[in-house]
């Protein structure tokens, strides 16, 4: 710990307060109703798991592996690693449960993931994703649904602008002979090539193509495509999935640079950019990853899934200008005097008890009529029961109208749920 003595967060992880938490549940929420619109369940996974988990899933040569992950030994000596993504600790409780034996099944996730990386906007070192997989679906049909349920989150949350990027990476076999002809192709630009791409370059230089490096952008643009080696499957499969795409009206580029930064896909991979964040552009991005499940040791099946960014999410929601509405309570309750107070507390439980969901503030810590009317207009309710000693006495409240012109009204203890009940209604 710092010898600093004032208290501080982790650079690169964020707290989220109330002020800004009303976007993190509104996009949670309209989630969570599409995946379950779509028949995905929801499963939690760890947030820590074995770091041989997103070694031999994610890869040797990536970012994430190379640079980016937060490792330590625990108390046991295990080695163990924060998710960097959580795509790998679902597939291994898929394995670990049993749940791909001749089984199919369509799943989502959602928490944090963690990333040494430099902290800058748009890029943290604990952000938040939320994801989802499929499991047993080998047709182009399904990842086909998988992304036109991304358009239909951007429609839902009222995002515009954003572009889908497709391509295809075959299978294993066929990016093999296209692996050795981008080497070559590197080889011959041996001395344009950075430190961390002279590395990939015998163990995978597709890699090189996912590179940020601006003063090797060129060099990738002008690299052989693998859109020119793909296995007739292959390419039917992505014909197929891009003919459903546009029979949704989806529109989609097909862009041949896309390789992902991860090792395990295999066939589709997409993307969605905004050009509306700066340098962090990409929002969501997803892929085909066949080979996976099998090579984490479970049995042959495919899978396909998506991850999105939920930080980049909301800061282009508010860039877009989508507002959302912190949660306020609908009614404050003041409560002036002993005597009010315990009377309050009981009548706000039954009227608790008569409309769930009705969000009520109670005053706590007492205070001055004047000092908790403040309180109650700065607590944004529409409207203020006032409850002192006379009210208590004659069993009545006053309900008073914090947001408009409407004359105080006085009503007795059984009328106060009807009355706002037509208030709310
Ligand atoms: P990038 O190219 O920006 O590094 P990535 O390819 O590493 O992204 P993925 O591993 O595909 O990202 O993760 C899925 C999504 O998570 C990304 O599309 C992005 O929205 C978000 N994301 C990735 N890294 C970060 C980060 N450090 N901070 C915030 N969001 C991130
Ligand atoms: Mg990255």
């Amino acid at each position: 710990m710092s010898t600093d003595s004032k208290l501080q967060a982790i650079r690169g992880m964020n707290d989220i307060l109330p002020g800004e938490i009303a976007y993190w549940q509104y996009l949670e929420n309209t989630a969570r109703i599409l995946f379950t619109e779509y028949g995905y369940q929801e499963i939690r996974v760890p947030i820590v798991e074995h770091t041989g988990l997103f070694k031999r899933s994610i890869g040797e040569l990536t970012d994430i592996v190379e640079k980016e992950m937060y490792t330590f030994e625990d108390r046991s000596g295990d080695l163990l690693t924060l998710r960097p993504e959580i795509t790998a600790g679902l597939v291994r409780a898929m394995i670990s449960n049993g749940m791909l034996h001749n089984q199919r099944h369509k799943v989502w996730s959602a928490g944090p993931v963690f990333r040494h990386e430099r902290p800058q906007k748009g890029r943290y070192r604990q952000f938040h994703q939320l994801d989802i997989e499929a499991f047993g679906y080998a047709g182009p049909d399904l990842d086909a649904e998988l992304i036109l349920m991304t358009a239909r989150l951007w429609q839902r949350l009222g995002l515009k602008r954003l572009s889908l990027n497709i391509n295809s990476l075959g299978t294993p076999q066929s990016r093999h002979a296209y692996r050795e002809i981008l080497r070559q192709y590197f080889i011959q630009h041996h001395d344009q090539l950075d430190e961390d791409s002279l590395r990939r370059l015998e163990g995978n230089p597709l890699r090189i193509l996912d590179t940020k490096n601006p003063a090797m952008q060129e060099l990738v643009a002008n690299a052989p495509v693998l859109k020119d080696y793909l296995d007739t499957e292959s390419a039917a499969h992505f014909k197929t999935l891009q003919y459903h795409l546009d029979a949704v009206g989806i529109p989609s580029v097909v862009n041949p640079r896309l390789v992902r930064g991860l090792d395990y896909y295999s066939r589709t991979v997409f993307e969605w950019i905004t050009t509306e964040l700066g340098a962090q552009g990409a929002v969501c991005a997803g892929g085909r990853y066949n080979g996976l499940v099998e090579q984490l040791g479970g049995e042959s099946t495919p899978a396909m899934g998506w991850a999105l960014g939920e930080e980049r999410i909301i800061a282009l929601m508010q860039a877009q200008d989508i507002q959302v509405a912190a949660a306020k309570p609908a009614v404050y309750v003041v409560l002036v005097g002993d005597r009010a107070e315990a009377a309050g507390f009981a009548l706000t439980e039954r009227l608790r008890d008569a409309m769930p969901g009705l969000s009520i503030e109670t005053n706590c810590d007492g205070g001055s009529f004047k000092s908790q009317l403040k309180r109650a207009d700065k607590s944004g309710a529409r409207y203020a029961i006032v409850i002192g000693d006379s009210e208590v006495d004659q069993r009545i409240v006053g309900l008073k109208n914090l947001r408009a012109e409407e004359p105080q009204s006085q009503l007795s203890w059984d009328e106060l749920a009807a009355a706002l009940q037509y208030r709310f209604n």
